[in-house]
C-alpha cells in the first residue's frame, strides 16, 4: 500500500492560545512558582468538581504519593490497587512501604467489579485501604467497592488521572472517597505538560497536603517571599517537595474553560467510533455506564481471538498506514521491578488481568482529532478483521 500522506498520532496536547497567554503573563509577573495562581486554579477546580478544597500538585503520581502517606499506615499494611494500572499508581504504595494487593478485573469493563474487590479483600487478610481506578473514564463505583472491600470510605483512595469530567449518577468523580488524585500529565483531558491535584472533603487532609507538599512548611511559608511575607516558619514534620507552579497554574485555569466543549468532543468521537466499529468480528467496544458519564480519556477496544489479527501485529500493521495505537496498561505485575517486589504468588493472582492485557488497544482520542481520522482508524480495523488485507 502507499505510504500515508498524514499521520493520525495517538496524542495531540493542545494549549489554547489562552493558557499560552496566561503563561506569559506568569513568566513576567517576577512571581512564577507557587502563589496566587495555584490558588485561584484550586479554588476553579474544586467549584468544577463540587469538592470542598483541591490541593495543586507536580504530578498525579504524587498526589497519589502524599494521599497514602496521609492515612499513616504501619509498615507493610495490605493496600488493594488494580495491575491494570499505571505504574506511577503503584510505585507509591511501596514508597510508602506498604503492601500491593492486586485486585482482578471484569474483561468488558475493565475495571474490578464488587466481587474481585471481596476475593482480593480476602486474601489480604484484612486490607488497610484501597485505591480506586476510574480506567479510561469509566466511572467506578467507589461506595460499592469500598463495601466489598470492607473499608470505610476514609481508606479510599481514587486515582481520578482518567477520571476528571467523569460523572457517576450526576455527580463529578472527585468527591466520592477520602482523596481522588488528578493528573495534568500532557496526554490528559486536562493537559498543563505536569501537574496533578487532590481533591477532599476533609479539612485535615486539606491541611496536611498544603504543608506536606512543600517540604511540610507551615501554613503560607509559600508566601515569605512575597511583599509582606514573613521569614519564620516551622517544619512540624518533613514533608517532600511535589508543589505545582503559578506558570503550570495559569495554564490550568485557561485550559480548564475549555474542558467541557472538549468533553462533548470527546463524547461525539467516542460514538462516531461505537457506529463505525459496531459489528466489527473479534473487535469489543468500550462499555458505557449504565447511570453517569464516562470522561473519555481512552477509547479502548479489545481484540479478541475471533479478530484477524492478534493485538501486536495490529499495531503494527495500523503503524503502517500511519496510525499510532497504545496499549493501556502493561500491568504493573509483569514490569520487572514490580514482579521481584511482589513475589510470584501475588502475580499469579490476577488471571484475568493477563488475559485482557493480551488484547487491549488504545486507539486515538483527543479533542483535536478530525471525524475523518476516527473514520480512517475504523477503516484500517475493518480491512485487517479477518486477516486477509496486507500490511
Ligand atoms: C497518568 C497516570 C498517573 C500518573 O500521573 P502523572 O501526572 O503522570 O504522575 C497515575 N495513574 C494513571 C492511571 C495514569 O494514567
Amino acid at each position: 500500500m502507499t505510504a500515508p500522506d498524514h499521520r493520525v498520532p495517538f496524542a495531540n496536547a493542545e494549549v489554547v492560545p489562552e493558557a499560552q497567554e496566561a503563561a506569559l503573563r506568569v513568566l513576567r509577573s517576577g512571581w512564577i512558582t507557587m502563589g496566587p495562581e495555584t490558588q485561584a486554579f484550586e479554588r476553579e477546580l474544586a467549584s468544577y468538581l463540587g469538592a470542598r478544597h483541591v490541593i495543586a500538585v507536580s504530578s498525579g503520581t504524587a498526589a497519589l504519593d502524599l494521599a497514602l502517606r496521609a492515612l499513616r499506615l504501619p509498615p507493610g499494611a495490605p493496600v488493594l490497587t488494580p495491575s491494570l494500572t499505571f505504574c506511577g499508581a503503584v510505585a507509591p504504595i511501596l514508597h510508602a512501604g506498604l503492601r500491593p494487593v492486586l485486585v482482578d478485573i471484569d474483561p468488558e469493563m475493565l475495571l474490578p467489579t464488587a466481587d474481585c474487590v471481596a476475593v482480593a479483600a480476602r486474601r489480604a487478610g484484612r486490607p488497610a485501604a484501597m485505591i480506586v481506578q476510574h480506567m479510561a473514564g469509566y466511572p467506578a463505583d467507589v461506595a460499592e467497592l469500598a463495601e466489598a472491600a470492607g473499608l470505610a470510605r476514609s481508606a479510599v483512595i481514587e486515582d481520578a488521572a482518567h477520571g476528571l469530567a467523569a460523572e457517576d449518577r450526576g455527580v463529578r468523580v472527585g468527591t466520592a472517597s477520602h482523596a481522588a488524585c488528578f493528573s495534568f500529565y500532557a496526554t490528559k483531558n486536562l493537559p498543563i505538560g505536569e501537574g496533578g491535584a487532590v481533591a477532599t472533603c476533609d479539612d485535615g487532609l486539606a491541611d496536611y497536603l498544603r504543608s506536606a507538599r512543600l517540604h511540610g512548611l507551615s501554613k503560607d511559608a509559600w508566601r515569605r517571599y512575597l511583599p509582606g511575607g514573613s521569614w519564620r516558619y516551622d517544619v512540624a514534620e518533613p514533608g517532600i517537595k511535589a508543589n505545582i507552579t503559578d506558570i503550570q497554574a495559569a495554564i490550568g485555569r485557561a485550559q480548564l474553560n475549555r474542558l467541557s466543549p472538549w468533553q462533548a468532543r470527546r463524547e461525539h468521537l467516542a460514538a462516531r467510533y461505537d457506529a463505525a466499529l459496531a459489528g466489527v468480528p473479534g473487535l469489543a467496544l468500550p462499555r458505557r455506564p449504565p447511570y453517569g458519564r464516562h470522561a473519555w480519556h481512552l477509547y479502548q477496544v479489545r481484540v479478541g481471538r475471533g479478530y484477524g489479527l492478534h493485538r501486536d501485529l495490529l499495531i503494527e500493521a495500523l503503524r503502517a498506514r500511519g496510525i499510532d495505537t497504545s496499549v493501556h496498561f502493561i500491568p504493573v505485575h509483569q514490569l520487572s521491578g514490580f514482579r521481584a517486589a511482589l513475589g510470584p504468588e501475588e502475580c499469579r493472582s490476577v488471571p484475568v488481568t493477563d488475559q485482557v492485557a493480551e488484547e487491549v488497544l488504545s486507539l486515538p482520542m483527543y479533542p483535536a482529532l478530525a471525524d475523518s481520522d476516527v473514520d480512517r482508524v475504523a477503516d484500517a480495523l475493518l480491512a485487517h478483521a479477518d486477516g486477509t488485507a496486507a500490511a
